[in-house]
């Protein structure tokens, strides 16, 4: 049997009686790469909310690592290995590219070897591997805020990954980016699921389909579906639940 980094089950969660998430179940292996689609209002958010331990279930349980995670506070999931890319790139942005890889790559030391010692051999090889994993190499030593918004992005895919988390979870990395940036980000995102499990919550069905293997499709907060991009492209409760958005399929 496939390890699951990740089970769901029977979830619900109540915001004041309105259910955003109904008796939803879903599991991810380790080291797969999930997207998950579904229109406005699905739930994908709170359900990312739920994984980090921001929201509660009120039901039904979440098991990270086969562990159940209910009351874990939210600092502590991070620590176990869940870390969460929020929409907008939350990079420092005085600071060049390498400070900022810097910073998250020194934050797990002392106080004392960050600030008297120079970063050791092998912490700069940690940060000059990121600088090329996130194609920034040559953008090393710029000021955060001369990136445009796809390389911001991808800086802050590569201070995630150098927290060393277990399973990524990305929510609407290419909102807004051209479609360059978008394919750069994808290819980022697939060069890093070599080594993470990853869920990648996304509108744009263009890159759904550059990066996806399995996908979930949410509607109403429950699975609706689950297979691969022609599989699920073709169902016909999908198909209903986009139409009058045809454009978004
Ligand atoms: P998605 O990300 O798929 O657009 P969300 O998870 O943000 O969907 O929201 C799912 C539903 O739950 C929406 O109807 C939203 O209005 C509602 N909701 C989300 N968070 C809250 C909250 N904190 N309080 C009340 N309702 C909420
Ligand atoms: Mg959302």
């Amino acid at each position: 049997m496939t390890e699951k980094i990740l089970e769901i089950e029977n979830l619900t969660v109540s915001f004041d009686g309105f259910k955003a998430l109904k008796q939803l179940n879903f599991s991810l292996d380790t080291g797969e790469l999930r997207v998950i689609i579904g229109p406005n209002g699905a739930g994908k958010t709170t359900f990312l909310d739920i994984i980090t331990g921001k929201v509660q279930p009120t039901e039904g349980r979440v098991l990270f690592k086969g562990r159940n995670t209910k009351r874990i506070p939210e600092h502590s999931i991070a620590r176990m290995g869940v870390g969460r890319k929020f929409q907008t790139p939350r990079v420092y942005l005085n600071l060049t590219v390498r400070e900022n890889l810097d910073l998250v790559c020194n934050s797990n030391k002392n106080v004392f070897s960050t600030l008297l010692g120079r970063p050791s051999v092998s912490e700069n090889k940690n940060v000059a591997s990121l600088l090329e994993t996130i194609g920034l190499y040559a953008k090393a030593d710029l000021k955060a805020a001369l990136l445009s918004h796809g390389e911001k992005q991808r800086l802050e895919i590569g201070m995630l990954v150098a927290q060393s988390p277990e399973l990524l979870l990305v929510d609407e990395p290419v909102a807004g980016l051209t479609d360059e940036e978008t394919e750069n980000v994808g290819n980022l995102l697939l060069a890093l699921a070599e080594h993470h499990s990853i869920i990648v919550i996304e509108h744009d069905m263009e890159f759904v389909r550059q990066i996806a293997r399995r996908v979930t499709v949410l509607h109403q907060g429950s699975v609706l579906c689950e297979g691969n991009m022609d599989e699920v492209q073709n169902d016909p409760r999908v198909i209903e639940v986009y139409l009058g958005h045809q454009d978004e399929l």
